[in-house]
């Protein structure tokens, strides 16, 4: 952060009631274009979440906005510096909830929520024996980067997350847990849903990962890896104490913090591969992805029957199976 770069990227929660939120939406979203924002927001009943980027002076109108209304006023906005926008283009959603829980019965954070841990505490308490550290985030969130010692849940949606606690509750039952996620918005239901479930002493990493890694004392240790971003950045740098990768190359398992989509869209899963694999595989995670008429990595390079046939032997000589 030494050097001020021409953008900014701002993110950014705030649990409060916004009454007629179809109507506001619509309004935000024309104030937003105004200002030449580009991002993702959405608005709910229950508040306001949103990651935008734009130049300096178009995130500090932003922000101006938001403090001069008396429902947003005490939003934090953790800022990351950029050389470009980190978006295509601007979305402002309504939506019925800000983070895809569907509990049947919705948690309110103003009422239940784990106790709010400052990065200082946060680092401290981590290190204890009788805490479990729980990462809220996907799978393939983890499998760029995590704090060392996390839960990994098999997940690939928050909202999946309640049914693998009750399924892995052992792993938790006895001890402190504490959860983290990247800017401290999906912990605030998390952690109260864990106090509604009968965990007794629950906490959540105040301002998530991104204020974890900006804290000038803590500075992000203690964090492996990068940090999964919603945005065309995919990922940012946390600790900047040390980096040690923990991704790993989906088809050799070598150190790799590169994701690409797989090639069929229906599947579009995350892949972690070097740009050697990417081509070597066609993009693709499984031989049914690879061979299916509709993979976009075959259409985007044009290759023929003949090449698709010869990629696909290269990978049965090589891994001696149909990777
Ligand atoms: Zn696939």
């Amino acid at each position: 952060m030494s050097e001020t770069k021409p953008y900014r990227v701002l993110l950014y929660y705030n649990y409060v009631t916004i009454e007629d939120p179809e109507a506001y939406t619509k309004y935000h979203k024309k104030r937003c274009e105004e200002m030449g924002l580009k991002g993702r927001i959405l608005i709910a009943k229950e508040g306001i979440n949103g990651t935008v980027s734009g130049t300096f002076e178009a995130t500090e109108q932003y922000m101006d906005m938001m403090k001069n209304d008396h429902r947003f006023h005490d939003t934090v906005f953790k800022i990351d510096e950029a050389d470009e926008h980190a978006f295509k283009k601007l979305k402002v959603k309504h939506r019925s909830e800000l983070v895809t829980l569907r509990l049947e019965d919705d948690i309110n954070p103003h009422e239940i929520t784990g106790e709010y841990l400052n990065p200082k505490d946060f680092y401290e308490q981590i290190q204890r024996d009788d805490v479990v550290l729980l990462d809220a985030r996907n799978d393939y969130e983890y499998d760029l980067g995590h704090f060392r010692g996390a839960i990994r849940p098999d997940i690939e949606n928050f909202r999946d997350l309640p049914d693998w606690v009750r399924e892995n509750k052992e792993m938790l039952e006895g001890k402190k847990v504490i959860t983290y996620c990247t800017g401290g918005i999906r912990c605030e239901k998390f952690s109260g849903w864990l106090k509604r479930e009968g965990f007794e002493d629950v906490a959540q990493l105040h301002g998530g990962i991104v204020t974890y890694g900006y804290d000038p004392e803590v500075q992000g240790d203690l964090w492996d890896g990068q940090l999964y971003v919603f945005d065309e950045r995919i990922a940012v740098p946390v600790n900047r104490k040390e980096h040690v990768v923990v991704g790993k190359d989906y088809y050799s398992g070598e150190p790799c913090e590169r994701y690409v989509n797989c090639a069929y869209p229906p599947c579009n899963k995350k892949i972690l591969c070097s740009e050697e694999n990417e081509h070597k595989y066609m993009r693709s995670c499984s031989h049914e992805c690879r061979t299916h008429e509709e993979n976009r990595y075959v259409m985007e390079h044009n290759l023929s029957e003949e090449e698709v046939a010869e990629r696909l032997r290269r990978i049965e000589e090589e891994d001696g199976v149909k990777a």
